[in-house]
Formats: C-alpha cells, structure tokens, sequence
C-alpha cells in the first residue's frame, strides 16, 4: 500500500469527511457555491453534538442552577458543574474551582485587570504585553494604567511574526508585576513558549496571563506544566456556543483577589451592613450563569478529545502547509506570518490589491475569510499594512478547500487587475 493512503485504524488520522458530516452548516450553499468556511478564527461552526446537547438541556432538562429546591434545579446545576469540571480537565486544572464561567475571553481579560490589577498594582508597576495583542488583551490593561498609573510595556515581534523570547526577556525587570500575552497570535497564527514566557515572568516576580482564545482551538494546553497564573478562552471559537469564556486562575491567587461584579449567586451573607463573599469562583461569577453555553461547552470539549488533538494538529498542520505553498506560488500574494511552528491561520495580501475588494472576491466564490484589522490594530501598525485577508483553518476544513482559497485568489486577481 502506498505510503500516501491513510491509515483509517490509526486515531492519529483524521476522518475529515466523517468530522464535515458532524457540522450541519457545512452542507449550506452561498451564492449558489458550496460554503468554504474559512473564518474559524472570528468563530467556529459547531458539531450536532454541541447544537443537540444545549438543544436536550432546554427541552429536557433545564432550570436555574444554584438555587432551587426541587428536581429540575439540582439536575441542572449538576450539569452545569459537570461542565466546569470537564474544562478544568481539559486545561488540567488543579481543581474545577480554578475554572470561572465569564461571558467571553474578552471578559476574562477584564475581570483579571479590574479584580487583580486594582487590588495588587500601582503606579509605576509594569505590564507587559506584545505586539501581536488582540484589543482584548490591550485595552483593559490601558484602562488599568488610566486608572492606576500603571505603565504598559509591549514585548515585540519579527518581520515573519515570530515572538522572540530574547527580546520579551529584556523588558522584565523589578516593576513588572504582570505579563499577560497571547498564547497564539490571530493574525499570524504564531505560538507563543508559554512555559519560557511564564518561567522568565516568574523569575522577574511576576505573574503571567495568557490568552488562550486561539491556542486552545488548535492544541493541547496545561495549565499547570506552563505554570500560568492565570488563563483565557472563549467557548465560540472551540466549536462551542457564543456567549461563555473561560478564566483559569491559580485557587490561591482568585481566594487572594476581591470581586469583579458584586450580585446574586456570588456572596456568602448580604446585609446592609455589609456583605461577605464567596470563594472562588463563585465569588467571580455575579448573577446568572451561561447555564446552557456551559453545557454546550462540554459537548464541545468532548468533541475535539473523541477525536485527539494529534489528529487535529496533523490535519491542521498539513493545511496550513499546503495553504502556504499554494498562495505562496500565486504571483503577487505576501504571507503575513510565517514563523515556524505557527497555526493554520493565514493572512495574506495581494500586490496592488485593497483586501476588502479581494474578500469580496472570494465571498462571491463561496470561500468565507476575515478581512481587516482583526481586532489587532497596533499589529498591523507593526507590520505596515492596513489589514489582512485572514483565512482561519479549523478542524473541518480540507485540502480542497485549499485549493478552492487558492482558486479564488487566482480569480479575485483576474477581476480586479
Ligand atoms: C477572538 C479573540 C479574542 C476575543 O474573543 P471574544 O470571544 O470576542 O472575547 C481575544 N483574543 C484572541 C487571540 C482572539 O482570537
């Protein structure tokens, strides 16, 4: 047998047309063109076994958790734990009580600069973050340092949009008391060594954020081997539902922070002579929980582990590759984000060719891509350009798909010369 059939008895290989069959969407067609949906980055589509697990939750199983007295109440908070537990796993945390239940990555992010950042940092305490920052982990540290005094240092990246750990080094010193850095660039798909960013942060006296919201998509994460303090992601972009992120910290450092947002379901006694709270991650968790995005949450953990993620980073990794030597042998189209390593996430530029126009293009040829900035503004600054087309491979995606991208591009040059 040739070399070049796969294996199907080896679970390192990827059913690919099996993994398309579980998302419904895929089958949709647009402008008469089968969807070639490469926009996971922004949000992945999800598994019926996401849609039908929140889908059994309302129809069978469902009430507030935490609270009730009856039945329904204690089956719903049970799954709803059962889903914090399951993350904790996935990231292995030490304990679910690691694991607080956020609206988005965004607000975790948030919720770290605000309950941490306000209660343990002061003017002239450095934060570090890098060049390659999603708003999401800009703006709230900038909204920190207006407040505080706090200064914001900005660790910064190669032409091919590698992360160099040498030149991140330099900038620690006595004052830094924060580095919060994404674990995996959206834009360039570039992975960052968490484990080196968070031993130097360490020896710095330092404690060290990162925003998982792309690297839990495409890889394995522990927490505890990096040794992160704390860690975020969103459950949209891990096939799961909108409207739920994640936000690990360390049960000591989260027990050591005050609140965030001060409501129901996050106090121990409430009397108007003051109120006392709960521990984490209660204490983090004011008001209603994501009691169905929780469980779709799970449904979607459960997913990605059936099928490993060395199949997924196998099957990624040839996208990717074959995504570069494509667009890479197409007249005129210049990578953006090359470093070594990186996620199948491929931002490209055509010579001579606004990317909004180029987008459209493949729009109308049914291939879906971001165009833009991606939420990452100081980085194109970086990098010179106003913005990217951005092609976000996941799981479900294939070489055809690929070479559709490819085709496309071909034409979108065709057109617009
Ligand atoms: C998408 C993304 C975010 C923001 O995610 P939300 O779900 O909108 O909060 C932050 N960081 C990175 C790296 C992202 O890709």
């Amino acid at each position: 047998m040739p070399d070049t059939v796969p294996d199907r008895a080896n679970s390192s290989v990827l059913d690919v047309e099996a993994v398309r069959r579980d998302f419904p969407i895929l089958s949709e067609t647009v402008y008469g063109k089968p969807l070639v949906f490469m926009d996971s980055g922004a949000s992945a589509q999800k598994p019926r076994q996401v849609i039908d697990a929140m889908k059994n939750c309302m129809e069978h199983q469902y009430s507030n958790v935490h609270r009730g007295a009856h039945y329904m109440s204690a089956a719903t908070t049970d799954a709803f734990e059962q889903a914090r537990d399951r993350v904790a796993r996935f990231l292995n945390a030490a304990t679910p009580d690691e694991i607080i239940f956020t609206p988005n990555v965004t607000a975790a992010m948030n919720l770290v600069a605000h309950a941490y950042g306000r209660a343990f940092l002061k003017a002239g305490d450095e934060v570090v973050v890098s060049e390659m920052e999603h708003h999401a982990n800009i703006v709230p540290w900038q909204m920190l340092a207006e407040a505080t005094g706090v200064v914001l240092r900005v660790a910064p990246v190669e032409d091919d949009g590698s992360f160099r750990i040498d030149r991140f080094a330099e900038l620690l010193n006595d004052r830094t008391k924060l580095v919060s850095i994404t674990h995996c660039s959206n834009v360039l798909g570039t992975n960052v060594p968490a484990k080196e960013v968070a031993r130097l942060a360490h020896a710095a006296g330092a404690k060290v954020m990162f925003d998982g919201a792309q690297a839990v998509v495409h890889g394995p994460v522990d927490v505890q081997d990096i040794d992160a303090d704390f860690y975020g992601f969103t459950a949209h972009k891990l096939y799961g539902p909108s409207g739920l992120g994640v936000l690990y910290g360390k049960l000591d450092i989260l027990n050591s922070m005050p609140p965030f947002l001060g409501g129901g379901d996050m106090i121990d006694k409430v009397s108007f002579s003051g109120s006392t709270y709960k521990d984490a991650p209660h204490r983090f968790e004011a008001g209603t929980p994501a009691i169905v995005e929780a469980i779709g949450l799970h449904a979607a953990i459960d997913y990605v582990a059936d099928l490993g993620f060395d199949a997924i980073q196998a099957h990624e990794a040839s996208l990717r590759d074959h995504a570069h030597e494509r667009l890479g042998a197409i007249d005129g189209v210049r990578l953006i984000g090359t470093a070594p390593g990186k996620a199948a996430i491929i931002s490209f530029l055509v010579d001579g060719l606004h990317p909004y126009d180029v987008a459209a293009v493949l729009d109308r040829q049914g291939v879906a891509c971001r165009v833009g900035h991606h939420c990452a503004e100081p980085l194109m600054d970086r990098l010179g350009v106003i913005g990217t087309v951005r092609a976000s491979m996941a799981l479900y995606n294939t070489i055809a798909e690929v070479d559709a991208l490819a085709a496309a591009i071909e034409k979108a040059k065709k057109m617009l010369a």
